[in-house]
């Protein structure tokens, strides 16, 4: 399967930055098939200790995952099975890309400069970051260590796994409030709420940059009662909250939901009207935010 992606499904990424590898999913997976159980020991316990991650793919953006350009990498694994994914192909940790840490670090010192010039960075995203906190760990601290501005893009699930010191090098973290009520959260990512709270309060806190995301789908997460309860969620990190940005759905990973033979329940979703997305941002402005 190729991975390519119409700069028009993604807002304009530039793929030309998509890891070559990684454009062909089942490279990757033939390849750990043909591991002898020695070599897979030693690849796990690389995993473990974060010198070897699990990738989907990385590309360069502007304006979106974070300020200026950005390098934005794609990890692979994730706990929650949010019906609107556009990754599905990043569900699973062994479907990814094998890579080390230091290589990805020598690509964000090529781009060192451009960060610097545009105010980016990278962005760490998935599947779930949290997934792989060991090599997710080695990047911040080694774009850190660049002078490179630092930023996850999460669902806060497995918020448990970043540690105190991983917390330091992040200089942004785009948190994904998927619902604002228990019900509608299960029914959206087959998981709970509560560890997304928690990993919230931990992020203000420790008084960390964070922008909070909520992805409106009609008649999934449009319910003006669930979106009030997002808001209150993301008032409990008031002063930490720069930005809330309302994504409006699209039908972007039908194909992939098809190629892995995933049942795909939001094929007769319609993306939102500009009005529901206007009222909904509403929403998050009464409560003195700064949406987008
Ligand atoms: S958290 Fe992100 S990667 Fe995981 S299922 Fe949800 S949308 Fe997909």
């Amino acid at each position: 399967m190729t991975e390519t992606i119409t700069p028009e499904q993604t807002g304009g990424r530039d793929q030309d930055f998509l890891a070559p590898a990684a454009r062909l999913r089942g490279a990757g997976i033939g390849a750990l098939e043909e591991l002898t159980d020695l070599e897979r020991s030693e690849r796990l316990a690389r995993m473990r200790e974060g010198s070897l991650g699990s990738i989907h793919s990385w590309e360069l953006v502007t304006a979106v995952d974070g300020p200026g350009t950005r390098m934005t990498v794609f990890l692979n694994g994730c706990p929650l099975r949010c019906l609107y994914c556009h990754n599905p192909d990043t569900f699973l940790m062994r479907d990814g890309e094998p890579v080390e840490a230091d290589e990805i670090l020598r690509r964000i010192r090529r781009y060192r400069n451009v960060f610097k010039a545009t105010g980016g960075g990278i962005t760490l995203s998935g599947g779930e970051v949290l997934m792989q906190p060991a090599f997710a760990g080695r990047i911040l601290a080694g774009a850190k260590a660049m002078g490179i501005h630092t930023c996850i893009d999460t669902s806060g699930y497995l918020g448990a796994n970043a540690s105190d010191e991983m917390l330091d090098n992040i200089d942004l973290v785009l948190l994904d409030v998927k619902s604002g009520d228990e019900e509608t959260y299960k029914r959206v990512t087959g998981r709970e709420l509560a560890p997304t709270i928690a990993f919230g309060d931990r992020l203000a806190e420790k008084g960390i940059e964070t922008w909070a995301r909520f992805v409106l789908v009609p008649g999934l997460t449009d319910d003006p009662d669930n979106v009030e309860n997002v808001a209150r969620i993301i008032e409990r990190w008031r002063p930490v909250v720069s930005r809330v940005e309302v994504l409006p759905f699209h039908q972007m990973g039908t194909d992939k939901w098809d190629a892995l033979k995933l049942e795909y329940r939001l094929r007769d979703t319609r993306p939102p009207e500009p009005e529901l997305v206007e009222s909904t941002r509403a929403i998050f402005r009464a409560h003195g935010f700064t949406v987008h």
